[in-house]
């Protein structure tokens, strides 16, 4: 049987703290996977889930991905992730205080957000207990527009690696998804000359597409087999599997979606050997992220987008690698965000032997007799003491 404690062991994670409050019918869970970087930054989500097994295999799998995608986007914080086990109708005002209660406790360890049926008024809420969260004032427009401007970043990347090209002009792209990524990446696709084919389950989302940009809408089971040049998943996860690989003519996969790969070994190397390359989505998603960490240090957009510019560099980097070691570029990405952690840890150590040599000194100080005038202690050395004149004996 597997324990919890293997579980933990194998998928690499520091703390898994479970938050329960009768009164208020709160059960969450807290994963931190990897603080070498920083503090374990992670959204809330709240599910009712159909089991407390399917709610602890999801923030384990979730707060290790954070790691991965904090390390990859080279920001200086961790991995980590919150469940709360609940309907979205039984969502109350005490339940997420309680929650925040439990955040507050972590003493900045987790810093959290808001995701799946969390509204920035929850965010609020939980924000009343603790100051440990993002997002209780919202100064940038919210995440969707760096995340487009990092895809469309890793869209040039791929060009720029697979086709030694510079610009878009001319370039068939595929976008799956028309919310709030998948619209703004076809503006700047349609600003930089991309042909666009779009497909969205709402029809007026494709509509105001076609009309602002010139896009071709394709039905959403048409747009895996295009004859297009890139194909950008911004919908759902899992869409990139043994069924859709086989219809796919694009030569390059970059697109926002969380969790594109259904099997990230299998699908992964079918990719790689059918020649396509694939942008890891954590790491061409990582504006999201990015803009999350930037309001929580102040938000300043000359720092966000300074961050955001690596996405480009760092997926260069991830297809060399994958190329010289011929690995694929999920596997390439994990090596990178493994170097990076563990030269985080190897910091972090050396912060704590600082401060245990500070210690030790403070200590050692401690221990040493303080002389209090006044209280006979004062003990003069003896070839002072004879020449110390006695007052008024
Ligand atoms: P969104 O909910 O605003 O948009 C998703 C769009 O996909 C909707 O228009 C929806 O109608 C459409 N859709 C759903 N099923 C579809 C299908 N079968 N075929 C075609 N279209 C379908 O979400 P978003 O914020 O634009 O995010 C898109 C993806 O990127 C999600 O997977 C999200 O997890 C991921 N992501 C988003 C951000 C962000 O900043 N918003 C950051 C990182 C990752």
């Amino acid at each position: 049987m597997t324990t919890l404690f293997d579980n933990l062991t194998n998928m690499g994670h520091e703390q898994v703290l479970f938050c329960h409050d009768r009164e208020n019918n709160l059960k969450a869970i807290i994963a931190i996977h990897n603080t070498n970087l920083g503090a374990a930054m992670g959204a809330t989500r709240l599910l009712p889930y159909a089991n407390e097994a399917d709610a602890l295999r999801d923030v384990l799998r979730l707060s290790r991905g954070m790691t991965y995608k904090a390390a990859c986007a080279n920001l200086p914080v961790g991995g980590g992730k919150a469940v709360i086990i609940a309907r979205p109708e039984d969502k109350t005002d005490e339940l997420f205080k309680a929650y925040g209660r439990f955040v507050e406790s972590l003493n900045g360890r987790f810093i959290t957000g808001q995701d799946v049926n969390l509204t920035p008024d929850d965010v609020r809420t939980i924000g009343s207990e603790t100051d440990y969260v993002v997002g209780k004032e919202e100064r940038s427009g919210g995440p969707a527009p760096l995340t487009a401007m990092g895809v469309l970043l890793g869209i040039k990347a791929a060009i720029a690696f697979k086709w030694q090209q510079t610009n878009l002009q001319g370039m068939r792209v595929a976008v799956q998804g028309l919310g709030n990524v998948g619209k703004n990446l076809c503006q700047h696709l349609h600003e930089n000359g991309a042909q666009l084919f779009v497909t969205d389950i709402d029809p007026n989302r494709t509509a105001e597409v076609q009309r602002l940009y010139g896009a071709t809408v394709v039905a959403p089971d048409e747009i895996f087999s295009l004859d297009v040049d890139v194909f950008s998943p911004c919908a759902l996860g899992a869409i990139i599997n043994s069924s859709t690989i086989p219809l796919m003519r694009a030569s390059i996969i970059a697109g926002a979606a969380n969790n594109q790969l259904e099997n990230e070994a299998l699908h992964g190397k079918l990719l790689r050997e059918n020649n396509i390359l694939y942008c890891p989505d954590y790491v061409i998603n990582a504006g999201g992220l990015i803009n999350v960490y930037n309001e929580m240090i102040g938000y300043e957009e000359g720092t966000a987008l300074r961050q955001l510019n690596n996405i480009y560099d760092t997926l260069l980097r991830i297809f060399g690698i994958a190329r010289q070691q011929e690995i694929t570029t999920h596997e390439a990405s994990q090596k990178l965000a493994e170097q990076r952690i563990e030269k985080g840890k190897n910091q972090k150590e050396g912060r704590r032997k600082d401060k245990e040599k500070e210690r030790q000194s403070i200590n050692s100080l401690k221990k040493r007799p303080i002389s209090v005038p006044g209280d006979n202690a004062l003990e003069l050395h003896p070839s002072i003491a004879s020449k110390t004149p006695v007052a008024n004996k």
